[in-house]
């Protein structure tokens, strides 16, 4: 039980990525605030939490509007006293190509992706640099590390690298961790409309990973709890990539050099 006695809130917890962390860290014994954006889906996560016998209560809130998530926080304060852990998780992800996406579009990328962390932290960290403890664990993207599209979401996700970066340095010293998973594609909700587009998308992408297989939420979910538990004591303002090694190298790069080396061989 890795998580006897903590206090966790996950935002975006009623659905994918956000819903497996409730569940696993419910499982291994953290009370949870599940927050969302729709009320019925983060009161489904907390209600199985309940029929699993663990503990859980269902907020709502928009985590790019700082009125919505400032009542959020002070929900989850009333209720359990505390956040020890903090999962900055809700996310979308809108529009490719900057040519042709508006500037609503950009914004409301930056808003409730990037913007969100800032919000949510500043609500949540005062209490745990108070009892000089707490960790939080942000959720960006492979997307924040490399070029593949979806510009305003991208970019976003790479701020949330370098403000995870800024507060673990600047809270460390206080008792508090922050790092940072970047996940591949992840089997998740988020990606219905492109599957509606474009059924095959998931076995298409799986070309790209080395360890054959796109990921699932609770994937993701292992690590968040990896880096929330006190077995990454020591780790702190850290990226970590949970992409079955899709950004490991470059295997169209790696499958020419060694064809070109064949061919050398070959006529030496
Ligand atoms: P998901 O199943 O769509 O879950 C995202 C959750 O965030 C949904 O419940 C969504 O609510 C909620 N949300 C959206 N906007 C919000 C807002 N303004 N305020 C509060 N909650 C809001 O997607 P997921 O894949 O689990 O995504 C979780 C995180 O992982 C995101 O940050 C995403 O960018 C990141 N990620 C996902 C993948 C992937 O391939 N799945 C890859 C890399 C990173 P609604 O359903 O009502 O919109």
């Amino acid at each position: 039980m890795r998580f006897a006695d903590k206090r966790a809130l996950v935002t975006g917890g009623g659905s994918g990525i956000g819903r497996a962390t409730c569940y696993r860290l419910a499982r291994e014994g953290a009370q949870i605030v599940v927050a969302d954006l729709r009320a019925e889906r983060a009161q489904e996560t907390a209600q199985q939490i309940t029929d699993e016998g663990g503990h859980a209560i269902a907020l709502t809130a928009d985590v790019s509007d700082a009125t919505s998530v400032e009542g959020m926080a002070q929900g989850a304060l009333d209720a359990f006293g505390a956040i020890d852990l903090l999962v900055n998780n809700a996310g979308i992800a809108e529009g490719d190509d900057l040519l042709t996406f508006d500037e609503s579009t950009w914004d409301l990328n930056l808003a409730v992706v990037l913007k969100s962390v800032y919000l949510v932290s500043r609500q949540i960290l005062p209490g745990m640099l108070e009892r000089g403890s707490g960790a939080i664990v942000n959720v960006s993207s492979v997307n924040g590390l490399t070029a593949v599209g979806q510009e305003a979401y991208s970019a976003a996700k790479a701020g949330m690298i370098n403000l995870t970066q800024n507060m673990a340095v600047k809270y460390g010293p206080q008792g508090v961790r922050v790092n940072v998973v970047c996940p591949g594609s992840v089997r998740t909700p988020i990606w219905d409309g492109i599957v509606a587009e474009n059924p095959q998308i998931f076995e298409k992408l799986t070309r790209w990973y080395p360890l054959g297989r796109v990921g699932e939420a609770e994937d993701i979910a292992a690590a968040i709890l990896f880096l929330a538990s006190d077995d990454a004591s020591w780790i702190t303002g850290q990226a970590l990539a949970v992409d079955g090694g899709l950004t490991a190298g470059i295997p169209g790069l790696l499958a020419d050099v060694n064809t070109d080396a064949g061919k050398e061989k070959e006529t030496s």
